[in-house]
C-alpha cells in the first residue's frame, strides 16, 4: 500500500516513521527544502506530558480583556474578514468552561504517554541500525514557577486528577524550588517565585533536530521523501482520494494522511470538510546558554507566561498567542517581550540578548485544544494528523504511531474516537 503523507513536521515526520515501521510504502511532501522547518522549527522544546490542558478555560476571557489593547500582551486578538476566524474564536469561547477543559484531559495525557513510549522506541530502532537519534533531549523534568500564591493552589488542585492518571506533580516551596534549579535564585530573591508544582518525569528536546533525524531514519526505512513541493490540492474520484495534485504533476496514492499543520484546512475545504484548524502565532528566543549557571530544568513561568527550555549548549524561551490569521510576520516588539521576560527571569542571560535568534510560528490550533487525528467522513482511504496546537511536540509521535495503525488497519494503540474530525460537527 502505498501512502502520501503531507507536511514534514513532527506530525508527518512522525507518521511516515511509523508507516515505514508498518511495511508501508511511503512518500513523504513538503514544500520546503526539508523537515521541521514550519511550526516545529523553533518551539518551546517542552515535552509536557503532566500539562495537557487545553487553553481554552474559564479565566481567559477576563485575561485577553485585560490585556486588550498591549502591544506586547501574551495574548491578542488581531479581527479578520475572515469566517474561519469567527467560527474558530466562537467556538474557543464555549470551551472557556472547566468542565470542558476537564474532559480533554484525559485524552490527551493518553497521547502524550504513548509519545513517549514511541520516542524510547525510536531510540533503540536507532541504535540497532547503528544510528542515533539525538535531538538534544533532556530527562531533567519541567517545573512550574508561580508568583501569585492563589493562582499557586489553584494549579495545584488542578493537577490532583492528573496525578490519578498516573503522571504526579510534586508541590515545592520557594527553597525546594532554588535547590532543583539554582539558576532560579535571582528570581526567588526577588519575591517572584510563591511555589512550583514540578513533573519530574516530563523533560524536553528540539523539535527541529527530532523532525530531520527521524526523517532521516524514515528514508533509511524506504521513505521518498519530497522536498520543496507545494501540494496544491486533493484529487478525488467516486469517494477515495487518487493523489495529489502538485507543480511537478499528480503523485498517485492509495492513502493520504494530511499532516499539513496550519496548511491542512486549505486542503480539507474544497471537499467540504471543516477541521477548525486555525493558526495561533507565537514567538520564541534561542541564545546561548550562559555559561555555569544556566537552567538544565525546563521552566514554565505561570506569571511571565514563557516556557524555556535547555538544548544542549543553548536555551531557548517560548510564549505568545496572537489569533490574527496566516501572517508569519516577526513583530520585533512582541519577540522583544519573549526575551525582556526571559532576561527578568534569568537576568545572567542579559549578556547574551546580543546573539539572540528570534522566530515566529503558527501553531494549528483547534478550540477545544486537542488534534484531528483519523479518518475524514466520506473518503476511504483520507486521514488527518494535525491541530496539535500548543502540543504537537508532547503528542507528535503518539499521534503518528495511532494514525499509521488506523491507515494500516492494524490493532490500534489508542482509541481514536476523541480527536475525531466530527467532534466539530
Ligand atoms: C512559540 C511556540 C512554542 C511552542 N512550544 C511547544 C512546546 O514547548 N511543546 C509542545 O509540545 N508544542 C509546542 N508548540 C507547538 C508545536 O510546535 C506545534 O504543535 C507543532 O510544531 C505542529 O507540528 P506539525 O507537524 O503539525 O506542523 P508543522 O511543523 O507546521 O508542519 C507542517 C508542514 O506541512 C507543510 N505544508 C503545509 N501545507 C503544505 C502543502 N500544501 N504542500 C506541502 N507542504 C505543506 C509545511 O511546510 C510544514 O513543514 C509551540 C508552538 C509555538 C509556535
Amino acid at each position: 500500500m502505498h501512502t502520501i503523507v503531507v507536511g514534514a513536521g513532527i506530525a508527518g515526520v512522525s507518521t511516515a516513521y511509523e508507516l515505514a515501521l508498518r511495511g508501508a510504502e511511503v512518500t513523504l511532501i513538503d514544500q520546503c527544502e526539508g523537515a521541521g522547518l514550519g511550526t516545529s522549527y523553533a518551539n518551546g522544546g517542552q515535552l509536557s506530558a503532566c500539562e495537557v490542558a487545553p487553553w481554552a478555560g474559564p479565566e481567559i476571557p477576563g485575561l485577553v480583556l485585560k490585556w486588550l489593547g498591549r502591544d506586547d500582551a501574551p495574548f491578542r486578538l488581531r479581527p479578520k474578514m475572515d469566517p474561519e476566524q469567527w467560527l474558530w474564536l466562537m467556538r474557543f469561547l464555549m470551551r472557556c468552561r472547566a468542565s470542558a477543559r476537564r474532559e480533554r484531559i484525559a485524552p490527551n495525557l493518553e497521547l502524550a504517554l504513548l509519545t513517549r513510549a514511541r520516542l524510547a522506541a525510536y531510540e533503540e530502532e536507532f541504535a540497532k541500525a547503528g544510528m542515533t537519534l539525538d535531538y538534544g533531549r533532556k530527562d531533567r523534568g519541567i517545573l512550574r514557577i508561580f508568583r501569585d500564591a492563589h493562582e499557586f493552589d489553584e494549579a495545584a488542585r488542578e493537577a490532583e486528577p492528573i496525578a490519578k492518571m498516573g503522571v504526579g506533580q510534586t508541590k515545592l516551596t520557594p527553597a525546594q524550588c532554588i535547590d532543583l534549579e539554582p539558576a532560579l535564585a535571582p528570581a526567588m530573591q526577588r519575591g517572584d517565585i510563591a511555589g512550583g508544582l514540578y513533573a519530574a518525569s516530563d523533560g524536553s528536546g528540539d523539535a527541529h533536530l527530532y523532525s530531520v533525524a527521524l526523517a532521516e531514519g524514515a528514508k533509511r526505512l524506504g521513505v521518498r521523501f519530497l522536498t520543496e513541493v507545494d501540494v496544491r490540492r486533493l484529487v478525488v474520484e467516486g469517494g477515495r482520494v487518487k493523489g495529489v495534485e502538485t507543480a511537478a504533476g499528480l503523485v498517485e496514492g492509495d492513502a493520504v494522511v494530511l499532516a499539513a499543520g496550519t496548511g491542512t484546512q486549505a486542503l480539507l475545504q474544497p471537499l467540504g470538510h471543516r477541521s477548525y484548524i486555525y493558526p495561533v502565532k507565537g514567538y520564541s528566543v534561542t541564545l546561548p546558554a550562559p555559561e555555569g549557571n544556566a537552567p538544565e530544568v525546563s521552566i514554565t513561568d505561570e506569571a511571565r507566561k514563557i516556557v524555556v527550555s535547555r538544548l544542549g549548549d543553548r536555551l531557548r524561551a517560548a510564549g505568545q498567542a496572537e489569533v490574527g490569521g496566516y501572517d508569519l510576520t516577526l513583530e520585533e516588539a512582541r519577540a522583544r517581550s519573549v526575551m525582556d521576560a526571559l532576561e527578568s527571569l534569568f537576568p545572567q542571560t542579559g549578556p547574551e540578548r546580543g546573539a539572540a535568534e528570534y522566530w515566529c510560528g503558527l501553531r494549528p490550533m483547534t478550540p477545544d485544544g486537542s488534534p484531528v487525528l483519523g479518518a475524514v467522513p466520506q473518503f476511504s482511504n483520507l486521514y488527518v494528523n494535525s491541530g496539535h496546537g500548543t502540543l504537537g511536540w508532547t503528542l507528535g509521535a503518539g499521534s503518528g504511531a495511532a494514525v499509521a495503525d488506523m491507515v494500516c488497519g492494524s490493532t490500534s494503540q489508542l482509541d481514536l474516537s476523541p480527536f475525531s474530525i466530527r467532534r466539530f460537527r
